[in-house]
């Protein structure tokens, strides 16, 4: 498969998204089921420019053959798509959640980074989360990735791979909590959706068995004055509505 969404999952989380030229081809189509993500730093230099590190990606390394990751995430906080098909990141993982799984399994993240003791900023940090939060999320034929499928490289190959520097437990952590807050609503958002879903409902108009035609809000009213036998042949009317097919939009 070819990963075409990764641009447009990305921007929907709110992320400055750049698609390098090319991308929609770039890397061997028949990547997958991914199964996991890698987490890297470039290693690059503390003042390495974004078009530099990308063209290693593009050119690839003495390591690794092109292109060598998918995603590049710049210390700016921007992303930017440099293929959807398999790179080369990693090898077959002899540790960490991705054991035994390689590069057809696995997508990589490229983060600008010297290593070492250079601190993450967190624009770049907070970006990385949400980037790989919305890759978990997202839902995608040929894509099964999970949280506690985000691994480092360094958990990939132990002894071999250092980056990237960060915790990864605590960015896993992190990423978890991002994704539980996703979709999380204000009270105030949940008021404002409860009185638009009642408008819907009292402007609903409905047909009585007797071939009348009058609004949900009339029912309701005639409800709050009618007796209380005369309130239980309202609700059985109102039961045997048939409902409309597309609910209260339609
Ligand atoms: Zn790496």
């Amino acid at each position: 498969m070819r990963a075409l969404w990764l641009a447009d999952v990305l921007r929907d989380a709110g992320l400055t998204v750049f698609e390098v030229p090319g991308w929609r081809t770039r890397g061997a189509d028949g990547w997958g089921p991914v199964r996991g993500i890698t987490c890297h730093h470039t290693a690059g230099s503390r003042t390495s420019r974004d078009a530099d590190e990308i063209r290693v990606l593009l050119e690839g390394s003495e390591s690794a053959p092109p292109p060598i990751a998918q995603l590049y995430l710049s210390r700016s906080g921007a992303w930017h798509v440099v293929a959807s098909g398999t790179c080369n990141h990693n090898r077959v993982g002899w540790g960490g959640p991705n054991e035994g799984y390689g590069n057809d399994a696995l997508l990589g993240v490229e983060a600008q980074h010297s290593g070492g003791t250079e601190p993450w900023t967190a624009v770049q940090y907070q970006s990385y989360v949400r980037g790989v939060a919305a890759l978990v999320r997202h839902d995608a034929p040929g894509w099964a990735v999970t949280t506690g499928r985000v691994a480092g490289h360094k958990e990939h190959q132990p002894g071999a791979k250092f980056d990237p520097t960060f915790n990864m437990s605590t960015f896993r952590a992190n990423v978890s909590k991002e994704i539980r807050e996703w979709d999380v609503v204000s009270p105030e958002d949940i008021d404002k959706i409860a009185n638009a879903t009642a408008e819907k409902v009292w402007a609903r108009k409905v047909t009585l068995p007797d071939g009348r035609e009058v609004t949900m809000g009339t029912i309701m009213r005639w409800l709050d004055s009618a007796q209380l036998d005369t309130r239980n042949k309202i609700l059985a009317a109102i039961a045997e509505l048939t409902p409309p097919s597309g609910g209260i939009d339609a």
